[in-house]
């Protein structure tokens, strides 16, 4: 009996291990391949997150600049990532004084939003170093790594001092549809200088010797009792000043004109321009939109080409007049286009049309700088020089252009030869001067006492 249990006990314990691994639970291996898959879990979700979010939000703040003042129109450009804004907070702090510029929840998640602000005036912030500080947050799942917010501080100069004009002292004499100049100090530096004439802005151009140059029109079409000329001085930081010029407008009456537009004019000269409107099939149809729409075009393109200009007064003297040249149409000349005796159409003559001798050679009324030669709209075969500051001349319908774009021209150097390209009936000049894109008449640049009297005299010093 005894042996049997014996060997039964000793039986039990080498069956009990050979049993072990088949029905015992180690809870360290049962674990491992359940915490490894909660980490593929974890790893999962941190992935899907980090695709759900996006990235962080960004935003940029506008302008760009270190000074601002209370005039400054900020602007924070922000974007959310695909979890969308949370919300923004600006506050401004200046010695030890913390003020909240903006703060905004957005409820609806934008993907970007721009919000504008200034600096608040009356929170007693004073000229001299400012900081501002931005925190954009999203909507980010991951925001506690980290990842849903974006924060930066801009330090500033809060400039609270505009600048202060010293306008060379004397009336300026204008007539209507002419130019005047005006010399002027700053105190300060500037962003933006010159004269306003309504919405029209005459650029001003910094000289040597420190001084601020502005050549400026009263344009034909501005009755002289409205013209009302203004420096306006504006510094980095927002700051401005404006100034009236003293001016004497002189107003002008301006001669009419009856023209009569024969089939002859328009079969010969319609064709430079049915590309241009290949949907009107009569040259009269033509015409009319030449007259009227390109010449409008035309007019804004020298806005654009008035801007091509030397910082710096490149002519002298009086401006040359085609030589040997009868005054044919006058500037400021009011035109009714007569067609088969119905009045078609009505414009403004806003150059001198000068008549030599067919394909006479045409000298360049000034020195300057080349900054039109080709083919122009109305005016047909066309060169434009820059003579700095914002003054130009300009030279239409053309037989031929002997100089290239960017070329530089001496005073008499022939530049082209007159022709009829363009509205032109016959071989003619028209000639043009212009103040930053702004038609004047020319017969003022052709006189040397008003040179003198109007530009050498409040130029100096
Ligand atoms: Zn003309």
């Amino acid at each position: 009996m005894l042996e049997p249990m014996r060997k039964r006990k000793a039986l039990g314990p080498l069956n009990n291990r050979k049993l072990t691994p088949k029905t015992r639970v180690n809870p360290g291996a049962v674990l491992r391949p359940f915490l490894a898959l909660c980490a593929i879990a974890v790893a999962a979700l941190i992935i899907y997150a980090f695709v759900r979010d996006g990235g962080a939000p960004t935003f940029t703040l506008t302008p760009k600049s270190d000074t601002a003042s209370f005039a400054t129109s900020f602007s924070l450009k922000m974007t959310g990532g695909r979890s969308g804004l949370r919300d923004v907070v600006i506050t401004a702090s200046q010695d030890g004084k913390r003020v909240d510029v903006l703060r905004k929840d957005f409820a609806d998640k934008p993907a970007e939003h721009t919000a504008a602000f200034k600096l608040p005036r009356d929170a007693g912030f004073k000229q001299g170093p400012i900081d501002l500080t931005v925190e954009v947050r999203n909507n980010a799942l991951l925001s506690f790594l980290g990842r849903g917010k974006a924060s930066a501080v801009e330090k500033l100069t809060l400039d609270l001092t505009p600048p202060r004009l010293s306008v060379n002292p004397g009336v300026h004499n204008i007539n209507q549809g002419g130019g005047a100049v005006v010399a002027y100090a700053v105190s300060k530096d500037v962003a933006r200088t010159g004269v306003m004439v309504g919405e029209l802005f005459f650029p001003a151009f910094l000289q040597k010797d420190g001084r601020y140059f502005c050549f400026f029109a009263m344009p034909l079409d501005v009755p002289p009792a409205s013209f009302k000329p203004k420096i306006i001085a504006q510094d980095k930081a927002g700051n401005e000043i404006t100034q009236s010029v003293q001016v004497l407008a002189i107003a002008k009456s301006f001669k009419s004109d009856k023209l009569n537009i024969p089939d002859e004019f328009l079969n010969d000269k319609m064709s430079q321009y049915t590309d241009l409107y290949p949907n009107e099939k009569r040259p009269v149809d033509i015409y009319k939109r030449v007259n009227s729409e390109l010449r409008k075009k035309n007019v804004d393109e020298l806005l654009t080409i008035g801007k091509d200009t030397a910082p710096t007064q490149l002519w002298s003297g009086p401006f040359l007049r085609l030589p040997a040249a009868a005054g044919r149409a006058g500037f400021g000349d009011q035109r009714d286009y007569y067609y088969n005796g119905e009045l078609i159409d009505h414009q403004t003559h806003m150059g001198v049309d000068l008549a030599s001798i067919a394909c006479a050679p045409v000298p360049a009324a000034n020195t300057g700088r080349i900054v039109y030669a080709g083919f122009f709209g109305i005016y047909g075969n066309c060169v434009i020089i820059d003579h700095g500051l914002g003054v130009q001349s300009l030279y239409s319908h053309l037989s031929e252009i002997d100089v290239a774009k960017g070329a530089e021209v001496k005073k008499g150097q022939i530049i082209a030869k007159t022709g009829a390209t363009g509205l032109a009936g016959g071989d003619h000049l028209h000639f043009g001067m212009i103040i930053s894109g702004i038609q004047v008449s020319p017969v003022e640049w052709w006189d040397e006492h008003w040179i003198n009297d109007n530009i050498v005299k409040h130029l100096a010093k």
